[in-house]
């Protein structure tokens, strides 16, 4: 039911270093994707225009290339008072930066972790590797993010914290799940993959629980090719989080590991992009926001389009475009709409499997058992998004679903 990826071996897909053939293309984060058309709008496309190459040189230059120099500690430094908490540690990509987290609170076998229903699968995963439990809980229709009215029915005895993930951009009700946090002394992890910059309430996502993820692969707002970074108030989890990421390393005593760590360290050359990026935060937000308005003000005007709502105490940070498509008033459905803007060499992505959707995780749900996650799920796309992205192209991709609607397929 999903558009599969091209892989190599299909008919069309050459192996990589032997692309002869003219109809394939390989978007900026790899990608590949058929060339159907002369207009060829990927999903997303990295923007290294500012100081990205300048500072890339002089870290290649200085021969800190590895985990330590300048760039990994004005990053950190820069990165926690964005968030605007005391500590931020950089961590090799957003997977492992959630891995560490759990690992820093002491999540093991026998305790359970609360998780979405609907997200992205590495919050599952990253779960997973602690050894512990999941329990997962249906999304709210207003936020498409954990639904707190129903994160008490899932506690038990074992329940020792709470993943609250910022989807799409948008944040979690977070007052509400710390309130349920607290009356049962559970901890709470922000990802906030998805999230850069978004607010809640007027504080920025990073610093609204126990300990903030975040990741900087090739798609997100801000990016390092790969790269994850962690963001929290407290000294002795900074000090956990440190000898964690470095092997379990004493911080006192070179080479004895008390503790059995991982090497989840980024590197110099990854943060001197990190340190390019956020000083162009603003800026990239802001071009993000303006392709949003272009996109909403275009496809409220199509029947059978839905998109993302906003609570009113919620900033979303302009991640990737989201709708739904309804197709008794669109008339075709979500796959279909994908394959006809793809025929029009627009690249689109459909909304994640549910977590329980997927093999591994079958257990955890049947048909039906998180319905707002499964409909999300079922209906949702996501649409180019990128700073690069000029109003013409959006114009283009809206056009395009508007001939879709109009014609039926
Ligand atoms: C992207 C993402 C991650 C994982 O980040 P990687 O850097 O790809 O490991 C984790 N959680 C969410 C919600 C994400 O969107």
């Amino acid at each position: 039911m999903h558009i599969r990826e091209p892989k190599i071996g299909d008919p069309q897909i050459k192996p990589l270093g032997k692309r002869s053939n003219p109809s394939v293309a390989l978007n900026s984060i790899g990608h590949r994707f058929p060339k159907m058309t002369k207009i060829n709008i990927p999903i997303s496309a990295p923007d290294l225009s500012g100081n990205e190459e300048a500072y890339l040189i002089d870290a290649l230059r200085s021969t800190w290339i590895s985990s330590s120099g300048k760039y990994v500690d004005r990053f950190e430094s820069q990165f926690a008072t964005l968030a605007g908490t005391r500590y931020a540690s950089s961590a090799a990509n957003g997977t492992v930066a959630l891995h560490l987290a759990l690992a820093a609170l002491g999540v093991g076998p026998g305790d359970e972790v609360i998780i979405p229903a609907f997200a992205y699968v590495a919050v599952a995963n990253a779960a997973k590797y602690t050894g512990a439990r999941l329990a997962l809980v249906d999304v709210a229709p207003q936020t498409w993010c954990l639904d707190p009215s129903k994160i008490e029915a899932s506690i038990t005895s074992q329940t020792r914290g709470i993943i609250a993930v910022h989807s799409y951009g948008h944040p979690c009700d977070m007052d509400a799940i710390n309130n349920v946090a607290k009356a049962y002394k559970l901890w709470v992890v922000e990802d906030a993959a998805e999230a850069h910059f978004a607010l809640y309430k007027g504080r920025t996502a990073g610093s609204l629980a126990d300990i903030a993820t975040f990741s900087f692969y090739g798609n997100k707002i801000i990016t390092s090719g790969e790269g994850g970074a962690l963001t929290y108030n407290d000294k002795s989890l900074h000090h956990r989080i440190r000898m964690l990421r470095s092997q379990g390393m004493d911080r006192t005593r070179r080479y004895y590991h008390p503790i059995i760590g991982y090497n989840y360290r980024l590197t110099n050359i990854a943060c001197a992009l990190l340190c390019a990026q956020i000083e162009r935060w603003k800026a990239m937000v802001a071009r993000r926001n303006a392709i949003f308005s272009c996109y909403s003000s275009r496809l409220s005007q199509i029947q059978g389009i839905g998109l993302q709502p906003v609570a009113t105490w919620a900033t979303p940070a302009p991640w990737l475009f989201c709708i739904t498509v309804d197709k008794s008033l669109f008339g075709a459905d979500r796959d279909t709409l994908a394959v006809g803007l793809q025929e029009r060499g627009i690249e689109t992505r459909p909304f994640f499997v549910c977590i329980h959707h997927m093999p591994p995780y079958q257990q955890h749900g049947g048909a039906e058992s998180f319905p707002v996650s499964e409909q999300l799920s079922r209906v949702g796309m996501n649409l180019p998004t990128f700073h690069g992205m000029t109003d013409d192209a959006v114009r283009q991709v809206c056009a395009f679903i508007e001939e879709i609607h109009l014609r039926g397929a």
